[in-house]
């Protein structure tokens, strides 16, 4: 079996344009949703996803605001910062690009966003909204993944989805959208025994781990959809997922590319939040 590509730049793409109808609607009653992206320091990688972030806000007409501060500012400035943004009317959406420096706590600085204005969903508050089944904001990138399956026809109810890795930001909110959609969920973690056990036995598989192409086609159910949410960058400055690509298409139904799968639908879900932020602060 050859499995089906699902292709996520394509999905984004379909994704984005719904989302930009919703946000004209709102920009035709005067108002115009809107992105506050912060970062602290220096930090190659995330100042790449900072630009990418407020170009999807540009692409799809939306207000952003990228506020770059040194290395060296202090906590107390930072979170005076998040104050004022979480009173501007203009900012519906406000977010703190991770890692921050080691000399400021990143606990206080998530639980200092407005849990209203907290696209990322970090915000203890929307934890527990997710965790109790009152959803109001998804983190992205499971978030992201859902929406792959979903759009690619993929039945989730019933089915037995296993996820590998238990992170705050990606395997634990997946595991809890995948369980709110009626899927059977299985977490795995680096301590679980025989883990071919369970991915074997996983009709949706969903690979968060940062272990280059761990997961091998042996380990994957036939018919099997894998979302694959890895990315590293190999040796040879390649990038990969989780999943080992050429033998994991040979069994798997539906599997997501590296890069081209997950990737393009995690900044898509920010912008989305930003919009349905805008929706409920209108309709307040
Ligand atoms: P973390 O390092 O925070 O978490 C990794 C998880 O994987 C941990 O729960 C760990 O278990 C588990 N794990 C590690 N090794 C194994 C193993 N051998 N068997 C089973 N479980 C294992 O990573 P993230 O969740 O932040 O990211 C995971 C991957 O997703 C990375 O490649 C990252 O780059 C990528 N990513 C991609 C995004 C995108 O936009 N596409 C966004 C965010 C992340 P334990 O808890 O026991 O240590």
């Amino acid at each position: 079996m050859t499995a089906r590509i699902i292709d996520g730049k394509a999905i984004a793409q379909e994704v984005r344009a719904e989302w930009k109808v919703r946000a004209d609607a709102l920009k035709a009653r005067g108002i115009t949703p809107g992105l506050a992206v912060i970062i602290v320091g220096e930090d190659p990688a995330s100042k790449v996803y900072v630009a990418n972030k407020v170009k999807a806000c540009a692409e799809l007409g939306l207000h952003s605001e990228h506020i770059a501060l040194p290395a060296d500012t202090s906590e107390a400035t930072l979170l005076a910062k998040i104050a004022e943004l979480n009173a501007d009317p203009k900012i519906h959406g406000l977010l703190v690009q991770l890692p921050v420096p080691k000399h400021i706590d990143s606990d206080k600085i998530l639980n200092a966003i407005s849990p209203d204005k907290d696209v990322d969903g970090f915000h203890p508050v929307n934890v527990g909204a997710l965790a109790t089944g009152n959803m109001r904001f998804a983190p992205c990138t499971p978030y992201g993944s859902l929406v792959l399956l979903q759009k690619s026809g993929i039945s989730i109810e019933g089915k037995h989805a296993v996820v590998v890795g238990r992170s705050n930001i990606v395997g634990k909110p997946m595991a809890l959208l995948l369980l709110q959609h009626n899927a059977t969920v299985t977490i795995c973690t680096s301590k679980t025994v025989d883990l071919a056990k369970f991915t074997r036995d996983a009709d949706i598989l969903v690979v968060a781990t940062g272990r280059p192409k761990m997961i091998t086609g042996n380990m994957i159910k036939p018919g099997a959809a894998v979302i694959d949410v890895g990315i590293n960058r190999l040796p040879d400055g390649k990038l990969c997922g989780d999943v080992d690509f050429d033998s994991a298409k040979e069994v798997a139904g539906w599997i997501t590319p590296v890069p081209g799968g997950v990737g393009p639908m995690t900044i898509t879900m920010l912008v989305a939040n930003t919009v349905q932020s805008a929706e409920r602060a209108a309709g307040k």
